[in-house]
C-alpha cells in the first residue's frame, strides 16, 4: 500500500478500537489508545493510535488531530521510560509499505532501547503474552 491509500475500516487497529480484537492496553482516553506491540522490537515496545478512524498515515491526518495525538505519545513515552528505565527511546512512525508500514491506521511506535539488548527487526517475532502483560502492568502503574 502506497501513500494515498484509502482507509480500510476493517484494519486491525480499527478492530482493536471497536473491541473486536484483543489488545494489551496501557492507556486510553477519548482521543487515543496505547497498547503493547505483539511483535515487539524491544522490551516495552508500545503503540499509540488515535481513536478517530480515517487517517491511514501521518500525511493524511488532520494537523489538529496530530497535535493532540503527539501529546498522548509523549505522555505514554514518559510512562514507558518511568516503568522500564531504558537507556534510550525511539519514537517512530512509518508511512506506506515501502517505508515499512504494515497497518494502515495512523500510529506511533515507542521503542525503549536498552544498552546491550539489540533492537529486533520490525514486525518480526511474536512476543510471549504473559511477558507482555507483565510489562504492560508496570507501564499502567507508571501512567496511573
Ligand atoms: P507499522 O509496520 O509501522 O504499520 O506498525 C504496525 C505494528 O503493529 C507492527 O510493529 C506490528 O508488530 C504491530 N501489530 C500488528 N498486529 C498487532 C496486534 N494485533 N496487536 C498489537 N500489535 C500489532
Amino acid at each position: 500500500m502506497t501513500l494515498g491509500t484509502t482507509y480500510d475500516p476493517n484494519n486491525i487497529f480499527a478492530k482493536i478500537i471497536r473491541g473486536e480484537m484483543p489488545a494489551i492496553k496501557v492507556f486510553e482516553d477519548q482521543d487515543a489508545l496505547a497498547f503493547m506491540d505483539i511483535f515487539p522490537q524491544s522490551r516495552g515496545h508500545t503503540l499509540v493510535i488515535p481513536k478517530k478512524a480515517g487517517a491511514t498515515n501521518f500525511l493524511d491526518a488532520d494537523p489538529a488531530d496530530l497535535s493532540v495525538l503527539i501529546g498522548k505519545v509523549r505522555r505514554v513515552a514518559e510512562g514507558v521510560v518511568a516503568a522500564l528505565g531504558p537507556d534510550g527511546v525511539r519514537i517512530m512512525q512509518f508511512n506506506g509499505t515501502p517505508a515499512g508500514q504494515t497497518v494502515f491506521h495512523l500510529h506511533f511506535h515507542i521503542i525503549p532501547v536498552f544498552e546491550n539488548e539489540p533492537v529486533k527487526r520490525h514486525a518480526g517475532e511474536k512476543a510471549d503474552i504473559a511477558e507482555l502483560e507483565a510489562l504492560a502492568e508496570k507501564i499502567r502503574a507508571a501512567l496511573a
